[in-house]
């Protein structure tokens, strides 16, 4: 997949398996791709939420990821944020509706955190093992949780998997 790093102007190629999986070379590719903005620390990053990276490059062929940020590892980040664990990433493809990625996420998946920027452009997409799912619309500076877009999407597709599995 192609990948654009937003902070750094970088473009980088990385090749993950639709599970997530990759050979040790790719595996530390993404860890040195995925790093802390801020302290440059690194982690390795969760191979679920590498696995809906990969399913979702692999919905836009040619298209190119650009990602805003990933593992955070700053000390104003919560022990619990699922930067912190290095199982999210925000994310945006240009060209393609926010909408369409965020519906798309969320019926399809379970054990998910999926959050929606329209502000800001991006996807917040996180795999969060045996949790409940959840979706938040970040409006004006806070999380809304519970959005409407969220019931709605899944009155109609109930997601049947786990990323990665
Ligand atoms: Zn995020």
């Amino acid at each position: 997949m192609l990948l654009y790093d937003e902070n750094a102007r970088e473009e980088a190629t990385l090749y993950l398996g639709r599970d997530g999986s990759a050979d040790e070379a790719n595996l530390a590719q993404a860890q040195r791709l995925f790093r802390c903005r801020r302290t440059h620390k690194d982690r390795a990053i969760a191979r679920g939420t590498l696995a809906m990276l990969a399913d979702i490059a692999s919905r836009y062929p040619g298209k190119r990821i650009e990602y805003v940020s990933a593992y955070r590892a700053t000390r104003d980040e919560s022990r619990t944020s699922p930067h912190r664990g290095g199982r999210a990433i925000d994310f945006r493809i240009r060209g393609v509706s926010l909408i369409e990625i965020r519906d798309y996420l969320w019926t399809t998946y379970r054990e998910v955190g999926i959050g929606w920027y329209p502000a800001e452009q991006y996807i917040h997409m996180d795999h969060r093992p045996g949790d409940k799912d959840i979706a938040w619309t970040f409006l004006r500076g806070s999380n809304v949780y519970h959005p409407s877009w969220a019931d709605r999407a899944r009155s109609k597709v109930r997601p049947t998997r786990a990323p990665g599995v």
